[in-house]
C-alpha cells in the first residue's frame, strides 16, 4: 500500500509538514535522514523563535517537534531516502539502497549541508581538530586555542559561543566586512577574546599525527602568511542544498537549490512539494522553515483531495 505523504527530512520543516498532515489525518512517514533533527542539532540557543521568550536549546527544540508530530500519528523511520522515481506515479522510493516503497505526495525537506573550503589539509584532519559544528565538538577543546572561519551568522554564532569555552579564538574573514546581522557583529567585536583577521584566508591547517596544532593564514591584500597556533578549526561558511537525489528530476537553481511555484511548495511534478531551506537561500530560519513545512502539508493535502476527487468521478 502506499504512503499517502511521505516526508523526507526532520528538521522544522520536515515536523511542521508532519504535524500538519497528521493532524488533516492523513498518517505521514517520516524518514530521518543522516541527521535526525537536522541542522538544529548543531546549534545552541535558539533565540529567534517565537513563543519561547528566554529561548530554547535547538536539539531540544527538535525532540519536542519530534514528540508533537508523533502525537498525532506521524510515523518517524530512521532511515535515508536514496532514490524517488518522479516519473511515475505512485512514486516509487528507495530508502537504505534496499527497501522499496512508494508515496502518493511527497514532502521534501532535506535541509542543507556545511560546506567547506575544499583544502586538502581539511580533510586530512577531519574530526582531528577540524569540525564545521561549534555546538557539536567545542566541549573538546575548552581551555584552548581555536579559529573559526567565515564571515556570517553562523560564523558570528559558533565564535561567540566558542570563546566561552576557548581561551581565544580567531575569526578569519576573506573581506574587510562581515555579512552577519548587525546584532551579530556587534556581540564578536565586543568579545575580548575574539580576535578578527580581516582580508584573511585560510592558507593551510597545520598538524600532527595528534591532530591540529595549528593554522597558516594569509592577509589577500598583503600576501602576508602568518601561523595561529590554535588546536581547532571550525568551519561556518555556509550550506550546500542537499538535492543530489533529484538531480535530473525537480528543477532546482545553479546553486542546486529546489524551485518552487511562487506563493507555494509545489515543485514541477505534480504530488511532490519542496519545503525549508531545501527551497530557500533566502531566509533560511527555522521559523520560515516551519511555516513553510505547514504549507507543504497543506498542498499535499489538496493535491491528495482533487486526486481523490478524478478518481471519484471517473
Ligand atoms: P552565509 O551564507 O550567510 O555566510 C557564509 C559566510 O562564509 C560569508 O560571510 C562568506 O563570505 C563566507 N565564506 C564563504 N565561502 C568562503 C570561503 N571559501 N572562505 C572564506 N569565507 C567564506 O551562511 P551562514 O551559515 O552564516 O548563514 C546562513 C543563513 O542562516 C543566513 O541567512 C543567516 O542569517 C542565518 N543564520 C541565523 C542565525 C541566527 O539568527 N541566530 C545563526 C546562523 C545562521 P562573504 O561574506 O565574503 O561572501
Amino acid at each position: 500500500m502506499s504512503i499517502k505523504v511521505l516526508i523526507i527530512g526532520s528538521g522544522p520543516a520536515g515536523y511542521t509538514a508532519a504535524i500538519y498532515a497528521a493532524r488533516a489525518g492523513l498518517k505521514p512517514v517520516l524518514y530521518t535522514g543522516g541527521q535526525p533533527g537536522g541542522q538544529l542539532t548543531t546549534t545552541n540557543d535558539v533565540e529567534n523563535f517565537p513563543g519561547y521568550p528566554d529561548g530554547i536549546n535547538g536539539p531540544q527544540m527538535m525532540i519536542d517537534l519530534q514528540k508533537q508530530a508523533e502525537r498525532f500519528g506521524t510515523e518517524i523511520k530512521y532511515g535515508l531516502v536514496t532514490a524517488v522515481d518522479t516519473t511515475k506515479y505512485p512514486f516509487p522510493v528507495t530508502v537504505d539502497e534496499k527497501d522499496l516503497i512508494s508515496a502518493e505526495s511527497i514532502i521534501i525537506a532535506t535541509g542543507a549541508t556545511a560546506k567547506y573550503l575544499g583544502i586538502p589539509s581539511e580533510e586530512k584532519f577531519a574530526n582531528r581538530g577540524v569540525s564545521a559544528c561549534a555546538v557539536c565538538d567545542g566541549y573538546f577543546y575548552r581551555g584552548k586555542e581555536v579559529a573559526v572561519v567565515g564571515a556570517g551568522d553562523s560564523a558570528g554564532e559558533e565564535s561567540t559561543y566558542l570563546s566561552k569555552l576557548c581561551t581565544k579564538v580567531h575569526l578569519i574573514v576573506r573581506r574587510d566586512e562581515m555579512r552577519a546581522s548587525k546584532i551579530m557583529q556587534q556581540r564578536v567585536l565586543n568579545t575580548p577574546n575574539i580576535q578578527v583577521h580581516w582580508n584573511t584566508e585560510t592558507d593551510e591547517i597545520l598538524g600532527d599525527e595528534q591532530g591540529v596544532t595549528g593554522v597558516r593564514i594569509k592577509n589577500n591584500k598583503t600576501g602576508q602568511k602568518t601561523e595561529l597556533a590554535i588546536q581547532g578549526f571550525f568551519l561556518a561558511i555556509g550550506h550546500k542544498p542537499n538535492t543530489d537525489l533529484f538531480k535530473g528530476q525537480l528543477d532546482m537553481d545553479e546553486a542546486g537549490y529546489l524551485v518552487v511555484k511562487p506563493g507555494s511548495t509545489k515543485t514541477n511534478v505534480e504530488g511532490i512539494f519542496a519545503v525549508g531551506d531545501v527551497a530557500d537561500k533566502v531566509y533560511r530560519q527555522a521559523i520560515t522553515a516551519a511555516g513553510s513545512g505547514c504549507m507543504g502539508a497543506l498542498d499535499a493535502e489538496k493535491f491528495l483531495a482533487a486526486k481523490e476527487a478524478d478518481v471519484a468521478h471517473a
